[in-house]
């Protein structure tokens, strides 16, 4: 009896303090690298998603399918069982046009995202602007509820685009890249970001919450993926569905504050206690030192 019991608490205590991520991929399909085709990118990305029994969800730019097989791309993530959702047609800003001109953007990204078999009627915001002013943010929010959309909210930036920039940049100039290090870095940010949230989850929320991970559908994330998703679940963390993370009730509604480029959990923190986390990664020039200090290239290979 006693063993029972101390199993029941050891199993509630693990349950309890799970932590819960899942990973969200944007800006599919982007072109080619040069460490992977678009093509043998996606099979790298279906591959070690499949042999770590992993669902993904691809925030997808229709105006991408006419490049690198991009539309037989997209099918391909549908047939492997991830989820094809709304990232608009072109990837504009929402800073840089009006609320009408991006509610059409919208719609034509589902005109065409809607014939994929896995589509769902999730919006990620490019760039996570979600509107400087209360009307426009609303006018949106308005035309995502009206069209029967969630927000597809983040809770991390993992900020893989500079590292892959880098990392493209060096490999054009023909220099030595060090992708290895290049992962360590990579999987060092997941952490450091969904740790942070935790933390700031707990402290303001009492609570933790299932995250959100943001990735690109770049070489970096494909070639890393594998030691990523390693790194993450030897420090504890748990990959679960997309959809499993959209239920979270503590992040479901969406909270009245204009502090929304930071993510979900940031924003939420925000409209609650007026806090303005903002990550110390969220600096291009602290990024590019970083990279630079870890040696991944042997010079800096920003032009
Ligand atoms: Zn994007």
């Amino acid at each position: 009896m006693i063993k029972f019991i101390c199993a029941v608490l050891i199993l509630s205590i693990s349950v309890a303090s799970a932590k819960e991520v899942a990973l969200t991929i944007d800006d599919a399909p982007l072109s080619g690298g040069l460490i992977y085709s678009g093509p043998k990118r996606t099979s790298r990305f279906i591959d070690v998603l499949k042999k770590e029994k992993i669902q993904a969800a691809f925030f997808c730019n229709p105006s991408r399918l006419n490049q690198d097989d991009g539309a037989a791309r997209l099918t391909r993530y549908a047939n492997a069982g991830h989820i094809i959702a709304n990232h608009t047609f072109s990837h504009p800003s929402l800073n840089q046009v009006t609320a009408s001109e991006y509610a059409k953007e919208i719609e034509r990204a589902e005109s065409i995202l809607s014939s994929y078999s896995t589509f769902k009627k999730w919006f990620r915001f490019p760039f996570l602007h979600e509107g400087r002013t209360i009307e426009k943010r609303d006018a949106i929010r308005k035309h995502l509820d009206d069209s029967g959309y969630i927000n597809g909210y983040v809770t991390t930036d993992n900020y893989d685009y500079v590292i892959n920039d880098f990392v493209q940049k060096a490999m054009k100039k023909k220099l030595k890249v060090d992708l290895d290090r290049a992962c360590d870095m990579l999987s060092d940010l997941n952490l450091f970001g969904l740790e942070e949230q935790e933390r700031l989850a707990k402290k303001h929320l009492g609570t933790s919450v299932t995250q959100v991970l943001l990735m690109h559908e770049n070489d970096i994330e494909a070639f890393c993926l594998d030691k990523s998703i390693a790194k993450l679940r030897s420090n504890g963390w748990k990959i679960v569905s997309p959809e499993r993370a959209y239920s979270d009730p503590t992040l479901k509604a969406a909270p009245n504050t204009l502090w929304l480029d930071q993510g979900r959990l940031a924003a939420i923190i925000a409209a609650t206690d007026g806090t303005m986390y903002k990550s110390k990664w969220e600096n291009i020039n602290e990024l590019q030192r970083e990279l630079i200090k870890r040696k991944i290239a042997p010079t800096d290979a920003t032009p």
